[in-house]
């Protein structure tokens, strides 16, 4: 997970501030020196740190600050704050043309995750409703055209090619496709190469100025951190980028390159791919990482996760079963698979506040424990999911034979079964709406 050792570093040095309780200048400029070398060591591009550091020393000796009551917490305040505003401030969304279709030009070097990273944001506008089209201009390396067409396949969004000919006169035709086949925006899959090199650019050039794209996003790899910035901007010199696309966050303990674009581009990063699955995309929230980063967690994105994964009528109807006590081991299947489909728990529970990656090494998420329950419970016949009082010692071996656990293993779940119902039952009426509450979210 992105920005772990900041995560760390920043919240000891914070610890130290806190306690101390009143705060001198020396002890803020102490503390900005770790800032600074955490910041450093996330590989952050250093004139950005200087400045970095800068705002946030000048706000935080102000006088208000360090004579406030608690001095380290307006000061965690003004990091968050100043982060948040490194990052873009407002997340910025993707432009979308008055007359469609919106053409996205996608441009970036090789293994930066173009094409896969198209497919992902085409299949993520359609589930918002609009209709992508792909377009295969990227006739430079030979696989690509079928790579697309793959990764479209599993999106279910159309790919249209021409085969290997003159990618401008690909881009223009597809344009074309999309507008008399209703398709509102259009992702222009462009050739890379291994490095910014002059002939590359001069061909982007040359695209956009035949088909005048809404927007050109770049996507650039966060795992090669300083590199990205370098490439972000060389990008943004030839061609005039609106946008970033961060991708591999997943793999990048570091986060420079997230800190560093926006001030070092003045453009901003829209968007950020956190897996090689084609549902690992999410809009860029500068505030929500801000706080991720200083190990507030990200509440909202893990609200907006529940609200995709949980359906409402599913919440409602387990809301009426808890209070007829009438919940089986179906619906707690119901649940796990509902829980697992979030995602895996380690990325859940680093949104949560105070939990990090490093916490979290060692920690019982114990997700086999999960796969285990899930099988006992796949391994019962419905009858037995409705009434777990079925299960004699015969039935409780078969089950453990067909799922290849043991028998204490079942004893164990339909222990804290149990206590569940034993829990619904002393809810109150109240307790329940709120839980349901909770879960439609
Ligand atoms: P292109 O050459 O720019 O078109 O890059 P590809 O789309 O072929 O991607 C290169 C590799 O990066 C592929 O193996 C992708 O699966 C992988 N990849 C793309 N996006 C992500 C991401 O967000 N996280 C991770 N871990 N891998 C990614």
């Amino acid at each position: 997970m992105a920005f772990e050792g900041l995560t760390e570093k920043l919240s000891a040095a914070f610890k130290r501030l806190r306690g101390k309780g009143r705060l001198t200048e020396a002890d803020v400029k102490e503390a900005m020196k770790e800032i600074r070398m955490a910041l450093l060591e996330a590989d952050v591009n250093f004139k950005v740190v200087k400045q970095f550091v800068a705002t946030v020393t000048e706000r935080a000796v102000g006088s208000d600050v360090l004579e406030s009551l608690t001095p380290a917490q307006m000061i965690v305040k003004i990091v968050n704050e100043e982060l948040t505003a490194l990052m873009g401030g407002e997340s910025t969304k993707l432009t979308i043309s008055p007359k469609p279709p919106t053409v996205v030009m996608l441009v970036g070097l090789n293994g930066a995750g173009k094409t896969t990273n198209g497919a992902k944001l085409a299949g993520f506008l359609k589930k918002q409703g609009k209709r992508p089209l792909l377009v295969a201009c990227d006739t430079f390396r030979p696989a690509a055209i079928t790579q697309l067409e793959v990764v479209g396949g599993q999106v279910d969004v159309p790919v249209f090619q021409m085969g290997q000919i003159d990618p401008i006169d690909i881009a223009r035709a597809g344009i074309e496709h999309a507008k008399s086949h209703g398709n509102d925006i259009v992702f222009i899959d462009t050739a890379g190469r291994l490095h910014v090199d002059q002939e590359l650019m001069d061909q982007l050039r040359d695209m956009k100025a035949a088909i005048d794209p809404t927007e050109i996003l770049l996507i650039v790899d966060a795992m090669i951190g300083q590199d990205a910035v370098n490439a972000a901007k060389a990008f943004d010199e030839a061609l005039d980028i609106t946008g970033v696309m961060l991708t591999k966050l997943d793999g990048d303990a570091r986060g420079g390159a997230a800190l560093s674009i926006k001030a070092v581009t003045g453009k901003p990063i829209k968007f950020v791919g956190q897996g090689e699955k084609l549902d690992q995309v999410d809009i860029f929230y500068p505030d929500r990482m801000a706080s991720r980063i200083l190990g507030m967690g990200d509440v909202l994105s893990l609200i907006e996760k529940a609200q995709q994964t949980f359906d409402a009528k599913k919440a409602a109807e387990l809301e009426e079963k808890l209070r007829k006590n009438r919940f089986t081991l179906a619906d707690f299947y119901d649940q796990l698979v509902q829980l697992k489909s979030m995602g895996s728990l380690t990325d859940i529970a680093g949104m949560l506040p105070g939990v990090n990656g490093k916490a979290l090494e060692g920690a019982s998420v114990d997700e086999s424990a999960l796969s285990r329950t899930e099988a006992i419970i796949l391994s019962m016949t419905p009858a037995e999911r409705e009434d777990p009082s079925l299960l004699n010692n015969s039935r409780k071996k078969r089950i453990a034979a067909g799922s290849g656990t043991q028998v204490v293993d079942i004893n164990r779940l339909l222990k804290q079964f149990e206590m569940m119902q034993q829990m619904s039952k002393q809810f109150s009426g109240k307790q329940l709406k709120r839980m349901g509450k909770m879960g439609k979210l």
